[in-house]
């Protein structure tokens, strides 16, 4: 790259001024960026290949006009967070955890983000006192919350003060046992990462967690494996979340490095998501099947520790289920035999492909 930047570009000009857009793109990127916030940081800047039209980088956080284009069922909530908000802030979706939403803004603007009808400048900044003390007052008064899981927005956005007493205060509820973080920090803007922000990530009485969201392995850069570094040394353990995104990561070497990455990084992968139904998110969408062919080719080619869980979001707020890859089925398949699966045998496919018998349990 041929230029330092120190803030984050924020405007199609800009990015078109740092030959990051082209220009005669302009009048549509503008309406894409009316419409969803834009927000690249100089670190994302810098990760950019000008010169590569299918960077994967690029892809992720650069506008493009194919946004404009709204496919049936893309949804402004394509998770359903709304039908299970019972108060602002919350989303109370499994009985045993809630969403905790405190902040609608990022540090960057994801094209594929699920929730970018909701986040962005503009959407609100943070919850208001008083929705805080309403949401924390729900918490509160449901004892079966034993994780709050704080997304958003990004909470590291937040300043350390301000997130050690959100802590502080979820922490306090004896029945709050985990505290999880899922945030794009340390990947895009990882001198925020600082000691304060690692100290403030730590509170006596409840376990923290992080979740880092990444979706391609250059993205964890020297600094951003620092800053991952920063965090596991002080004992808080971290997972990964990702996006199954066509043209960033649908091919099974891209897979490979970025779960090899956060593995070398002592963070676990957790989650591959299938691209959810956001508007204007269809050019990033892969097929359910594609999903599960790359699944069953990472199963080939890497340890059990670098397999995430391929899921994907119910639209209408159902939740998450895992949609990878079935290695299991009867040896006998015709329907009026199933009743008597107990009797048949077991097909069973390895991480070749290749099928073996297993014999029911007598
Ligand atoms: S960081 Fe997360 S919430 Fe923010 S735009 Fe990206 S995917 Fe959406």
């Amino acid at each position: 790259m041929n230029f330092n930047l120190t803030t984050t570009l924020r405007e199609p000009t800009e990015l078109a001024a740092r030959g990051l857009a082209a220009v005669r793109d302009l009048p549509d990127l503008e309406k894409v960026a009316a419409r969803y916030a834009v927000a690249v940081t100089p670190e994302m800047a810098a990760l950019i290949d000008p010169d590569d039209p299918d960077d994967p980088i690029a892809r992720q956080f650069i506008p493009s006009a194919e946004e404009l284009v709204r496919e049936p069922g893309e949804n402004p909530d394509p998770i359903g967070d709304h039908a299970y908000s019972p108060v602002s802030g919350i989303v109370h979706r499994y009985p045993d955890r809630v969403l905790f939403k405190l902040v609608h803004v990022c540090a960057v603007y994801c094209r594929f983000c699920f929730r970018r009808e909701m986040v962005g400048p503009g959407k609100g900044s943070a919850l208001s006192q008083g929705a805080y003390a309403n949401a924390l007052a729900y918490i509160r008064a449901h004892s079966e919350i034993w994780e709050v899981i704080l997304t958003g927005g990004d909470p590291l956005t937040l300043s350390p003060r301000r997130l050690a007493e959100i802590m502080a205060d979820l922490a306090a509820i004896g029945h709050v046992r985990i505290i999880r973080i899922h945030t794009r920090i340390p990947v895009v803007d990882p001198a925020r990462i600082s000691a304060e922000m690692i100290a403030a990530l730590k509170v006596r009485g409840a376990t923290t967690w992080v979740a880092l969201h990444a979706n391609h392995a250059r993205e964890l850069t020297d600094a951003a494996r620092a800053a991952c570094a920063g965090i596991v040394d002080a004992g808080i353990p971290m997972v990964s979340q990702s996006v199954l995104l066509r043209g960033v990561n649908d091919n099974a070497s891209a897979l490979e490095a970025l779960m090899r990455a956060f593995v070398e990084c002592r963070i676990k992968p957790y989650y591959l998501h299938h691209g959810d139904l956001a508007p204007g998110t269809s050019h990033l969408r892969t097929t359910l099947e594609h999903g599960q062919e790359l699944m069953r080719n990472l199963r080939g080619r890497v340890s059990g520790l670098c397999q995430p869980e391929y899921v994907l979001d119910i639209p209408g707020g159902h939740g998450k289920s895992p949609v990878g890859p079935n290695y299991l089925s009867h040896e006998n398949s015709f329907p009026q035999q199933r009743e008597r699966h107990s009797e048949t045998r077991y097909r069973i496919a390895d991480y070749c492909g290749d099928v073996h018998l297993y014999p029911p349990q007598p």
